[in-house]
C-alpha cells in the first residue's frame, strides 16, 4: 500500500496538471460535426506559435515521438537517400536504427554518450559533399538519455556555410515547449515532438512541424507511407479535421495545456526550466557527483543525467527510490544502465518538486551505498531557488 503522492521525476511522461486532466474528461463527441473543427484550428495556430513557425505547418498524428520520427522520414525522403546522423545517446541511436530499417543510406558519426551534435564533423562532411548527395541532416536537440542539448542554430550555420540544400530534421521531443526552439529562424524542416513531455499531456500524440520546403519534398519523395501521409492530413487540417478518428480527449487536453502555456508565457517557461535545472545541477555538484553531459554548454535544462559513484549501481538508486520513497527517477538507458540515473525537471514542475526529487535522491543514493551528506544537495539547490526568478528578457 502506497500512501501520499507518487512522485514522478522521470523526463517524460511528465506530470499532467489537474486542469489538463479535467479538460480531457468530456463526453465523447462527433469528430465530423460541423463545430468540431474550430477546436483544432485553434490548436494548430497555437502549436505554430510554440514551434515558432509562421511559414511551416504543424501536423498531429495519433502515436508518439517515435511515430512522428517515422512520419518525418517516410514523407520527406526516398529509399536509398543518403542522410547524415550522429549517435551520442539512446534516442539518437534509435532514430538512426529506424532510418536504417526504412532503407536510408545512413552516414553515421559515433560519439561518446554525453557529447553534443558534432558541428565541425557535420561541416566537414557537408563541405565534402559537392554533389549534394546528402539529402538530410538529423539532429537530436535534447538527448534525453544523457541530458545533452545540442546547438541547432550552429548546425544550420554550417549547412549554410557549405551552401548545402539538405533538409534539417530535428528531434525536439524533450525540448519543444521547454527550451528555446526556433523552427523558422534555425531553418528546421522537420521538427518532431510528442505530447507527453513539455506539453504536459498524456502520451498519445506525435507532433510534427513541417517547413514549406519539407512539404514540397514530400510531394516528390517516394518512401512508402499510408497512415502517416502528410497529404491526407493537410487536406483535412485546413478546416480543422483529420483523415481518420482523432484522439478526441487528447485534443481537449492539448487545448487546456496550450492555454496554460500561453498564460505562463513561452519565455517564462524557458526561464523556469533554466532555473529549476540550475538548482538540480547545484545539488549534483554538492554531492560531488558528475553529470553525463561533457561540458556546461551542453547541459540540458529539462533533464539531468547523474553518474553514480564507483561501486554504486544506479539501478539500486532507482529501485530504492521507487520502492521505499514513492519516487520514480529516470533510468540509465543502454550502456548507461547501472551507471546513471536521471532527474527530469520538465513540464509542469516547480522548486518544491525539484527539492523533493533532490531530497529523495539523497536518501536513495545513501541507501544504495553512496557517501552523501544529507541535505547537501537540498541546500545547494535552495541557494539557487532563493534568488529571485529572472525576468524572461534577462535570460535570453
Ligand atoms: N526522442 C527523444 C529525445 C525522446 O526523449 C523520446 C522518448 O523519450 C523519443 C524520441 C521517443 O518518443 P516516444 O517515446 O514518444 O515514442
Amino acid at each position: 500500500m502506497r500512501t501520499g503522492i507518487n512522485h514522478l521525476f522521470i523526463p517524460g511522461p511528465t506530470n499532467v496538471p489537474e486542469t489538463v486532466r479535467q479538460a480531457m474528461n468530456v463526453p465523447m463527441q462527433d469528430h465530423r460535426a460541423h463545430d468540431f473543427g474550430g477546436l483544432n484550428l485553434g490548436i494548430f495556430a497555437d502549436l505554430k506559435r510554440l514551434f515558432r513557425t509562421t511559414t511551416g505547418q504543424v501536423l498531429l498524428f495519433p502515436g508518439s515521438g517515435t511515430g512522428a520520427w517515422e512520419a518525418a522520414i517516410t514523407n520527406a525522403l526516398s529509399p536509398g537517400d543518403r542522410v547524415l546522423m550522429a549517435r551520442h545517446g539512446h534516442f539518437s541511436v534509435l532514430w538512426a536504427q529506424m532510418a536504417l530499417r526504412l532503407g536510408l543510406n545512413v552516414d553515421l558519426i559515433d560519439l561518446p554518450w554525453g557529447a553534443g551534435a558534432p558541428i565541425s564533423e557535420f561541416a566537414r562532411k557537408l563541405g565534402a559533399d559537392t554533389n549534394g548527395e546528402i539529402k538530410a541532416v538529423f539532429v537530436t536537440h535534447n538527448e534525453t538519455a544523457t541530458g545533452v542539448t545540442s546547438d541547432i542554430a550552429a548546425v544550420r550555420r554550417v549547412m549554410e556555410e557549405s551552401l548545402h540544400d539538405a533538409l534539417l530534421f530535428v528531434d525536439g521531443v524533450s525540448s519543444i515547449g521547454c527550451l528555446p526552439f526556433e523552427m523558422d529562424d534555425w531553418g528546421v524542416d522537420l521538427a518532431v515532438t510528442g505530447s507527453q513531455k513539455g506539453l504536459m499531456m498524456p502520451p498519445g500524440l506525435g507532433i510534427l512541424g513541417v517547413s514549406a520546403k519539407a512539404m514540397k519534398a514530400s510531394q516528390a519523395a517516394t518512401m512508402r507511407r499510408a497512415y502517416f501521409d502528410f497529404a491526407d492530413q493537410v487536406s483535412g487540417n485546413e478546416t480543422g479535421y483529420f483523415p481518420y478518428t482523432p484522439p478526441i480527449q487528447l485534443l481537449h487536453g492539448l487545448r487546456a495545456a496550450l492555454d496554460r502555456m500561453q498564460d505562463e508565457g513561452f519565455d517564462t517557461i524557458i526561464a523556469r526550466h533554466r532555473r529549476l535545472a540550475a538548482g538540480v545541477r547545484a545539488a549534483v555538484q554538492a554531492w560531488g557527483l558528475e553529470v553525463c553531459a561533457e561540458s556546461p554548454t551542453l547541459y540540458s535544462d529539462t533533464v539531468t543525467a547523474i553518474r553514480t559513484p564507483a561501486g554504486v549501481d544506479a539501478r539500486d538508486v532507482i529501485r530504492i527510490g521507487y520502492d521505499r520513497y514513492n519516487a520514480a527517477f529516470g533510468s540509465g538507458l543502454g550502456p548507461l544502465a547501472g551507471k546513471v540515473f536521471r532527474i527530469g525537471h520538465i513540464g509542469d514542475s516547480n522548486e518544491g518538486m525539484c527539492l523533493t526529487a533532490i531530497a529523495l535522491a539523497e536518501l536513495s543514493l545513501a541507501a544504495a551505498g553512496a557517501s552523501i551528506r544529507f541535505g547537501s544537495g537540498v541546500a545547494a539547490a535552495q541557494e539557487v531557488y532563493a534568488l529571485p526568478a529572472p525576468e524572461p528578457a534577462q535570460i535570453a
